[in-house]
């Protein structure tokens, strides 16, 4: 069974991605926001000083000149700049105004201010008059410019609105482009830094798939991802050297074991074959010669499965017709489904050739077929099916039997493994690690879909020829 494959949105390529660009715009924001209040300081305080200048002057010029003078001198100020963008208004220790451009325009503006009495003790006063639906905030000014007259000076702040509206477009604009930029480049980097991992991870489903000698490639870099792939391929060779001496050591007990067992098969046949024998002799040497039987069968199975995978002998490349194969096979197991009274159908086909070796590949196929007829209650059915797909020849074979349930499924294939509900027929467990060793040697493959209840369908998929 392969591992789920890792949905995008689920990666830790897309979070690291997600991660860094909130990050930088985090940055960005900040950065973008202090140096907006800097600017936006910056320029209130500019055009205070501009405002405070403007007492100053007209302060100098009353020292020299009248009263009328100074009117003309403002009016014509407020009309070349804007009667909307500026004004300006004297006041006499009294509080009465004595000159004053327009002031229409100017909603909120109060006839006699309380900061006109700060202004009248010398003191400098800035205020504020907030904006309208029509207009902008006015920021005005109150300073002494004779010790009886107070000039109040008003200006728009329609220009310093205007510069801190146009940065505000812009810092939105940097965040949109650097969000985006930050997403790819980041995307980028971090589908980069963990190509290793993902390498790792495809090498770990190959394993998984059976190809051992997989491994993961190493960079000459030395990173913490080399680290990762050299420890992890470290580890495979070390598993790979414990299954190795794990199969020896049971090869190994199979095979002393096979000696032994012929001699007493052979003792119990000289036993039967005695006239002067009991009947009571005869029957321990028949089960003694079966149980002999029995054992032989398993040890010798168990040991071409070792020498298939481990391809000790070369696999014959003959011509053979898998068709054929399958009609054979179901030939055999015919009577056999007929005691059960399972119906057992093999669909003909004219020519589906692969390379190999007939004996095993009949072997092989023998034991799915033995094992649907098994597996399947009386009154079902087995179909046995064969085609060519994708270059392969495909051997199906289809059975309404007890099936096998999904946490199962990857186990049916390893030696000795039985499905407990199957254990109260007869079997060893070996028979599919058998068809499977065989499929490999050949270049080819045998999956399994089974749902319980309802059925399972083997495939043994070999090189067309
Ligand atoms: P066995 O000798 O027990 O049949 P196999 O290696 O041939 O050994 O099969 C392993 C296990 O897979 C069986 O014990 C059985 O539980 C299950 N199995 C195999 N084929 C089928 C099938 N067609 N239907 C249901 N279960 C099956």
């Amino acid at each position: 069974m392969l591992l789920a494959k890792t949905r995008p949105l689920r990666t830790l390529a897309f979070r690291l991605t997600l991660i860094y660009a909130f990050a930088g715009l985090l940055a960005l924001v900040l950065v973008l926001a202090g140096c907006y209040l800097v600017l936006k300081s910056m320029l209130q305080r500019e055009l205070d000083e501009h405002l405070v200048s403007e007492i100053v002057e007209y302060g100098a010029l009353l020292k020299e000149q009248n009263l009328d003078i100074l009117r003309d001198v403002l009016e014509q100020e407020a009309y070349s700049e804007g009667v909307d963008r500026i004004f300006f208004r004297v006041f006499d220790a009294s509080g009465k105004e004595v000159i004053g451009t327009d002031v229409r325009g100017w909603t909120g503006l109060s006839a006699q201010p309380p900061a006109l009495l700060a202004a009248m003790h010398g003191q400098t006063v800035f205020e504020t008059l907030p904006g309208t639906e029509t207009t902008f905030p006015a920021r005005i000014v109150y300073g002494l410019m004779t010790p009886s007259l107070v000039l109040q000076v008003g200006a728009s702040t329609e220009s310093t609105a205007l510069i801190l509206r146009q940065f505000r477009r812009i810092f939105v604009a940097a965040m949109f482009s650097f969000f985006l930029c930050s997403i790819i480049l980041g995307a980028v980097i971090a589908r980069r830094a963990l190509a290793g991992v993902r390498e790792t991870t495809n090498t770990a489903r190959a394993i998984i798939a059976g190809a051992w000698l997989s491994r993961v490639p190493v960079s000459p870099r030395g990173d913490e991802i080399d680290e990762l792939a050299l420890t992890f391929n470290r580890m495979i060779d070390r598993i790979q050297v414990l299954m190795q001496e794990m199969r020896e050591v049971t090869d190994d007990i199979a095979h002393d074991l096979r000696t032994p067992l012929t001699r007493m098969r052979a003792q119990a046949e000289e036993v039967l074959d005695c006239p002067s024998a009991s009947s009571g002799e005869r029957e321990l040497a028949g089960g003694l010669l079966e149980e002999a039987d029995g054992l032989l069968g398993l040890i010798n199975t168990m040991l071409e499965i070792s020498q298939t995978e481990a391809g000790v002998k070369e696999v014959r490349r003959e011509r053979v017709e898998m068709g054929e194969v399958a009609q054979e096979v179901c030939e055999l197991f015919a009577p056999a489904a007929e005691d059960k009274e399972v119906s057992l159908t093999c669909e003909r086909v004219s020519a589906l050739p692969v390379k190999g070796d007939a004996q095993k590949l009949r072997r092989a196929l023998a034991h799915i077929v033995d094992n649907a007829v098994k597996y399947t209650p009386a009154g079902g059915s087995v179909m046995v099916s064969c085609q060519t797909r994708n270059g392969m020849a495909v051997i199906a074979v289809r059975d309404t039997g007890i099936g096998i349930g999904a946490a199962d499924l990857d186990k049916i294939f390893t030696r000795f493994y039985r499905v407990d509900q199957s254990r109260s027929q007869s079997g060893n467990g070996l028979g599919l690690s058998l068809a499977r060793a065989v499929c490999h040697a050949h270049g080819g493959e045998i999956t399994v879909q089974s749902e319980l209840k309802r059925g399972s369908t083997f495939e043994m998929s070999i090189p067309a020829a």
